[in-house]
C-alpha cells in the first residue's frame, strides 16, 4: 500500500485589524520611530484580544475526506509554516489584500520543491494573473472540486488548473470537522454558515458576483447536528458568518427555532430590515443572539441608489435599528462614508443618526473599490482611483488607512479632513465606555470592540494624515 498523502492549507495574516493592525507607512517615517513600537506593541495586543475566527473556507476543504489523504491547516496568524514536514501540496487561500504575499510565499514555496495550490476569492476572479505563480489553481466554491484535486494528487495526475463548473448546491450534506482549532487562539471557533449568495446587487459588493444573486442553503438538520458537534468542541459562543442570516425569513424562523433548545449564544450578520419581522426577531433573540452585524453602508437615499444599496429606504433605517435593539440584541454597523451622494455634511448627518439610533458598535469605512467589484470597473473608467490598479499592495490594509479614490463630490484633501473629524468624535474612550454601558446584551465585548475602533481609527488619522502630505 502506497504512503498516504500530505496537505497543507494555509491562511495568511493580512496587514490590518483583528490580525493586528500595522501603519499604512510604518519604516517609512523614522520621525514615528516610537510610534511605530507602540504600533507594533498594540497589534501584538489586539492578536491577543482574540478578535481573530478560523478560516472557515480552509475549515471546509479540510473537511473533505479522501482516503490515503491527511490534511492539516495552517493558520500563519498565530503559527509558523511547518516546512520540515514532506508535503506532497501546499494550498494557499488568496484574497486580494493578501496576494502578493501569497504569490511571494508561493514561489518561494516552489523554488524549494513543494507542490503548490492557490485558490480563494483572488483566484476565482482573476485566475490568468494568479496562474504563473503557483503549480495549480483552484478557482470557484470548491467544495466538490476539492476531492478531484485531492483523488489526482493521488494518483499523480493534478492539473494546472480546476475551475468548478456549477455553484455546488449545499444542500447536499458536507458536514465540517469540529475541533479543527485551537480555540484559545480565537474569538471563537464555533464558526457556521448555513448558506451562499445574496440576492441583492450592491456594487462595492463581490459577494453576488463570487457566489450567486440565487441563495443556496444547507439543510437544517445538517446545521443542528454541526452546532452539537462544535459545541462539544468549544463551549464559546458561535458565529454565523453568512451575509445576511435573515436573508429567507421562513428559513431562518425554522432553523432558529430548532436551535432554542440548544441554549447557546450566537451572534451573525443581518439586514436592518429584521426591524421589520418581529416574529424572527422575537426567535433570533430567544435562540441565543446576543449581537447582530448589519451593512447600514449609507443614510443618504442618493448614495444608497448610486451604489444600487436597493434593499431597505433610508428613512427606515433607524426605526429599524431601534426594534432591532429593543429586543436585546446589540447592533454593530457599518457605514461607508465617501459614496457618491455623499457630501461634507454627511458626516454629521452619521454622527446624528448614532446618537439618535444608540447604535453599540459604528464602523466607518472609507469605501474601497475592490477588484472584481462593479464599482471598481466604474471608478477605473471615471478616471477616479488614486492608485495604479494593477498593483495588488494597494488593498494590503483592510482598515480605513488609504484613500483610494476621488469621491464624486468631495475634495480629498476635505474627505480626509472630515473623516478623521468624524472618527474623533465618534470613538473615545469615554464612548466605548458609555455604549458597552447602554448596550442591550454583550456589554464588555461591546466596551472592548470600541476601545479596539478608538485605537485602530487614531491609527488610520495618522497614516490618512500622512497621504494628505505626501500623495494628495
Ligand atoms: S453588501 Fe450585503 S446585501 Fe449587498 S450584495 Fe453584498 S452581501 Fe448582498
Amino acid at each position: 500500500m502506497s504512503s498516504p498523502k500530505n496537505v497543507l492549507l494555509v491562511f495568511l495574516a493580512s496587514n490590518g485589524g483583528v490580525d493586528g493592525i500595522q501603519s499604512a507607512h510604518d519604516g517609512e517615517n523614522q520621525k514615528h520611530g516610537l510610534k511605530n513600537l507602540v504600533n507594533r506593541t498594540a497589534g501584538n495586543l489586539i492578536k491577543k484580544t482574540q478578535f481573530a475566527i478560523p478560516p472557515l473556507a480552509l475549515m471546509i476543504l479540510a473537511s473533505a475526506e479522501v482516503e490515503g489523504i491527511r490534511q492539516q491547516i495552517c493558520d500563519l496568524r498565530f503559527e509558523e509554516l511547518p516546512l520540515d514536514a514532506p508535503w506532497d501540496l501546499i494550498a494557499i487561500s488568496v484574497q486580494t489584500g493578501t496576494a502578493s504575499q501569497a504569490f511571494r510565499l508561493a514561489r518561494s514555496l516552489r523554488d524549494q520543491g513543494f507542490c503548490t495550490a492557490l485558490g480563494g476569492p483572488h483566484v476565482t476572479l482573476f485566475p490568468d494573473s494568479c496562474q504563473p505563480h503557483a503549480d495549480v489553481l483552484v478557482c470557484g466554491e470548491a467544495d466538490d472540486l476539492w476531492k478531484k484535486v485531492l483523488e489526482d494528487l493521488k494518483t499523480g495526475t493534478l492539473q494546472p488548473r480546476y475551475t468548478a463548473s456549477a455553484l455546488p448546491d449545499l444542500a447536499i450534506p458536507r458536514p465540517v470537522r469540529a475541533g479543527l482549532f485551537d480555540p484559545s487562539r480565537y474569538f471563537t471557533t464555533n464558526v457556521i454558515q448555513t448558506g451562499r449568495g445574496c440576492p441583492f446587487s450592491c456594487d462595492f459588493c463581490n459577494v453576488h458576483v463570487l457566489n450567486g444573486n440565487r441563495l443556496r442553503q444547507r439543510r437544517i438538520p445538517d446545521i443542528v447536528d454541526e452546532v452539537q458537534r462544535f459545541r462539544e468542541q468549544d463551549n464559546s459562543i458561535f458565529f454565523f458568518v453568512d451575509d445576511s442570516i435573515d436573508a429567507s425569513p421562513e428559513y431562518a424562523e425554522q432553523l432558529f427555532s430548532q436551535l432554542i433548545p440548544l441554549d447557546i449564544r450566537w451572534f451573525g450578520q443581518a439586514t436592518t430590515m429584521l426591524g421589520q419581522k418581529p416574529r424572527l426577531l422575537e426567535t433570533f433573540a430567544r435562540s441565543g443572539c446576543v449581537a447582530l452585524l448589519t451593512g447600514i453602508e449609507s443614510i443618504e437615499q442618493q448614495s444608497r441608489s448610486a451604489h444600487r444599496k436597493a434593499q431597505n429606504r433610508a428613512t427606515e433605517l433607524a426605526r429599524n435599528i431601534i426594534t432591532i435593539r429593543q429586543s436585546g440584541i446589540s447592533l454593530y454597523g457599518s457605514f461607508i462614508y465617501g459614496l457618491d451622494g455623499d457630501t461634507l455634511e454627511t458626516p454629521s448627518a452619521i454622527l446624528d443618526f448614532i446618537r439618535h439610533t444608540g447604535l453599540d458598535v459604528p464602523g466607518i469605512n472609507i469605501l474601497r473599490p475592490n477588484p472584481g467589484t462593479r464599482v471598481f470597473e466604474r471608478l477605473r473608467e471615471e478616471g477616479r482611483l488614486l492608485f495604479d490598479p494593477a498593483n495588488l499592495d494597494a488593498w494590503r490594509y483592510t482598515f480605513g488607512q488609504e484613500l483610494l479614490y476621488r469621491p464624486k463630490h468631495i475634495d480629498p484633501h476635505d474627505f480626509i479632513d472630515s473623516y478623521c473629524t468624524l472618527t474623533r468624535k465618534i470613538f473615545t474612550p469615554l464612548q466605548s465606555i458609555r455604549r458597552g454601558i447602554s448596550a442591550p446584551a454583550a456589554g464588555a465585548a461591546v466596551t472592548l470592540f470600541n476601545l479596539f475602533y478608538t485605537y485602530l481609527y487614531s491609527l488610520s488619522r495618522r497614516d490618512l494624515r500622512l497621504q494628505q502630505k505626501k500623495s494628495l
